[in-house]
């Protein structure tokens, strides 16, 4: 179990010498146990704390990178059963199986379809993350479709191979990518430990019960094999979900580091409802990987809209980018509205924006993520802010009118703002529904 604040405090020097920085010991303490500093910092920390405090800093659950580049998947070094505790950190890997039996043209198609799906929600990109190659007939036809699939996708490859000679011919071909094998019918840990060393990939390993699979990792272990993703099996969706739920409890409240890794669920379900629906029990606990069969773009996108969901940070809301946005064929005579970054504040002004179809600028004035009379009353929003963001963003320079639209919310900072931005300050409509008459009377 993971030290607390008061816990860590009970190891340092206690001598609040200031030399990490922080004014206390105490204040250095909670930093450590917030993760937000490393103990390197403290230069008077004794051997055994030091001990202590490092084996402390290893995350509980492993953290497991496939693929790479813009593909790379990083899944594990969870530390929380509950997103509210803290937050959930590296977004479970969405997959597709893809049976070697499927003829060639069949394999590039669902391929070209997988690499098609791609999603933009509140300003982020939705991706999918893996595709899992399982192999039905013999190792000949199992290696060409290897080829096939790899030569058509970037994304990060799950090897489902019959046995260790399909597994390693495959792997010949791909040297260099940095890949998961699965091998549907378990091996000796010897030879599995050799072929995921010998190729630098990740492993899929998986027992009838908790104890066997912490034996098997352990053994792995011992032979050199870190990188493992626990198969959590079982014959129905509670059983399963009974699995994940242990696995991570026993990995984070109990320190059992034989069960720290990240884990994998496959769906084997027909229909494309029930299959998302099984899959979006596994994306909210606690699976790493969701490998499914069904790849139509309604089912996958609710999937993906899901794990944004869970994995954002719940003490944060979803953000963009501060900046000045052209709306639409701008000029330098467009209007110039102002909002907050705060990412649904800033659709729903785009939304109407658009709906009016008159070409605007948008500035989004760094809030922090809140909304406008949130960030107006914690003083985020500010006369100050909004005409240093003018500034920054060069306004000035793409208008030649001096008129700024501000919410009607903030009416009363109008003349404040005048002074500070020099511009003339129009009130927008309080609701932005209100936008697209609003414009089109401006
Ligand atoms: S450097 Fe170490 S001893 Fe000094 S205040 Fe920081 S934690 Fe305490």
């Amino acid at each position: 179990m993971a030290l607390s604040g008061l816990d860590i405090y009970k190891l340092l020097p206690k001598t609040n010498c200031r030399e990490c920085g922080l004014s206390t010991c105490l204040a250095f303490a909670m930093q450590l146990a917030k993760k937000a500093a490393g103990i390197d910092k403290c230069p008077y920390l004794s051997k055994e704390s030091k001990a202590i405090l490092e084996s402390q800093s290893q995350p509980l659950i492993r953290l497991v990178t496939l693929g790479s580049g813009e593909d790379k998947l990083e899944i594990g070094n969870e530390s929380v059963m509950f997103r509210h505790e803290e937050k959930f950190h590296h977004p479970c890997g969405i997959g597709f199986i893809i049976e070697d039996s499927l003829k060639d043209d069949e394999i590039r198609a669902r391929i070209a379809k997988i690499n098609a799906l791609k999603f933009e929600r509140v300003g982020q990109r939705l991706e999918v993350n893996l595709v899992a190659l399982e192999q039905k007939g013999d190792a000949a036809r199992f290696i060409e479709s290897v080829k096939l699939v790899s030569g058509n996708t970037s994304l990060g490859l799950v090897l489902m191979g019959w046995d260790l000679l399909s597994l390693k011919a495959a792997l010949d071909i791909l040297k260099g990518r940095r890949v998961l094998i699965y091998p549907v019918k378990g091996e000796d840990a010897k030879a599995l430990a050799e072929l995921t060393k010998n190729y630098n990939t990740a492993l899929v390993i998986s027992a009838e019960d908790l104890d066997t699979l912490s034996a098997l990792t352990l053994e792995l272990n011992n032979l050199g094999v870190s990188d493992l993703i626990i198969d959590v099996k079982g014959e129905t969706i509670p059983e399963r979900i009974w699995g994940l739920t242990q696995i991570r409890r026993l990995a984070l409240k109990k320190g059992n580091r034989n069960l720290g890794y990240p884990a994998l669920t496959i769906v084997n379900e027909s229909d494309p409802f029930e299959e998302a629906q099984e899959a979006a029990t596994y994306i909210a606990k606690y699976s790493g990987i969701v490998l499914i069969r069904g790849f139509q773009p309604y089912e996958v996108l609710s999937l993906l809209t899901l794990r944004q969901n869970i994995y954002t940070d719940p003490q944060k809301p979803l953000q963009i980018e501060p900046k000045l946005y052209p709306v639409g064929q701008v000029n330098d005579k467009s209007p110039v509205l102002v909002t907050t970054n705060f990412s649904l504040s800033y659709f729903t002004v785009l939304g109407e924006v658009e709906a009016s179809k008159i070409p605007s600028y948008i500035v989004s004035v760094d809030t922090e993520g809140m909304s406008v009379l949130t960030a107006w009353a914690a003083e985020k929003f500010t006369p100050r802010s909004i005409a240093d963001s003018l500034n920054k963003f060069g306004v000035k320079e793409a208008v030649v009118h001096n008129r700024l639209i501000i919410p009607g919310y903030v009416a009363v900072m109008s003349g404040e703002l005048e002074d500070e931005s020099g511009f003339k300050v129009i009130v927008g409509p309080k609701e932005a529904a209100g936008i697209p008459a609003f414009l089109k009377n401006l």
